[in-house]
């Protein structure tokens, strides 16, 4: 279970050496079976480090991740976790990078099955790899091949199959088609969405970009510098979001339907997270910070089915964006 009772949830806090540096804080949020979450933000706002704590990759220094009702962060061994990771996928934003060249595709997709034992090797393994790669849209005869024999989207797809061999609920999909041509970008896409109807399949996606987002979320979070500084509802956040960075962010995007439409800037880089500002962090790059906001960090509160983590949210001091948009 995904859903309500627990969330899956985590608050995670990671350390690096002994001078802590805080990737991610006080990031909740929970993934209702079958769709997609979103994770969107700058590179550095740590949405990877959330990936690969969540696929345990990476420990929490505190904090829990909760996976289908169980604490799996506190696994301390290979053999305590495997349960979990049999039904926990992730599938990475380079696929090149992530196949072992020297392996031939058979292999690879074979890998999670020999090491979960749903099967040992022979011909109902043969016929599973098989499935497989026809479940992505590849030939049987491609398991004889290796990685470099294909093109990136297909090289994704074989990334795809792979993730699927352990017959996951959950797969954790950090940037999977900012590597590939556009034109192959929708193709991968749809496929995931495909999947995800037939196999009931639950996505967090990791994606800085918005177009993606919106073809694919149920539901997102804008992370800034570490924190989830707003989320809810994908199409509501897209079509009306609250907090300044999310519409900064979004204006950010050029609208295909008013492409001379003046738009705002998201000026200044990310901050180290080594010397965070100080109150809400985004106040330095923020056109509506005051001296409150470089002071208190702002607490996340509920707008209808939402949570937005910004004073002047809380305060009403919020400009209407209907009025921005007549006044350009
Ligand atoms: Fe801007 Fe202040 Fe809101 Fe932070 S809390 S986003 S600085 S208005
Ligand atoms: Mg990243």
């Amino acid at each position: 279970r995904f859903d309500a009772s627990p969330p899956l949830l985590q608050r995670l806090l990671t350390g690096a050496g002994r001078r802590a540096v805080h990737a991610v804080e006080e990031v909740d949020f929970e993934i209702g079976r079958g769709s997609t979450f979103a994770l969107v933000g700058e590179s550095g706002c740590g949405k990877s480090t959330i990936a690969r704590t969540i696929a345990g990759i990476q420990p929490p220094t505190t904090g829990a991740v909760s996976f289908m009702g169980v604490d799996i962060s506190g696994f301390r061994t290979r053999h305590a976790a495997l349960p979990y990771r049999r039904n926990l996928q992730m599938i990475f934003q380079d696929p090149y990078a992530s196949l072992n060249p020297r392996w031939r595709v058979g292999r690879i997709v074979a890998e999670p099955i020999l090491t979960h034992k749903l099967m040992t090797s022979g011909a109902a393994l043969t016929e599973r790899i098989a499935e497989l790669l026809s479940v992505v849209g590849l030939s049987p005869a491609d398991a004889r091949k290796f990685p470099h024999q294909f093109s990136g989207g297909q090289r994704q797809r074989i990334s795809i199959a792979r993730a699927l061999a352990s017959n996951p609920a959950f797969i954790v999909c950090d940037e999977p088609t900012s590597a590939l041509d556009v034109s192959v970008q929708a193709q991968i896409l749809n496929l995931m969405k495909k999947l995800q109807r037939e196999l009931g399949l639950t996505y967090l996606l990791i994606s800085h970009n918005l177009a993606v987002v919106a073809h694919m979320a149920d539901r997102m979070g804008v992370m800034y510098l570490g924190r989830l500084v707003e989320q809810g509802d994908a199409g509501q956040i897209l079509e009306r979001p609250l907090h300044p960075y999310t519409r900064l962010l979004l204006d950010t995007v050029p609208d295909p339907r008013a492409p001379n439409r003046s738009r705002a800037r998201l000026s200044g880089e990310v901050p180290s997270p080594l010397a965070p500002p100080s109150g809400c962090a985004f106040h330095p790059r923020c056109p509506l910070a005051n001296e409150r906001c470089s002071r208190e960090p702002p607490q996340p509160i509920r707008v209808g089915a939402a949570w937005v983590s910004c004073h002047a949210v809380e305060e009403g001091r919020l400009p209407s964006p209907t009025r921005e948009n007549d006044q350009r």
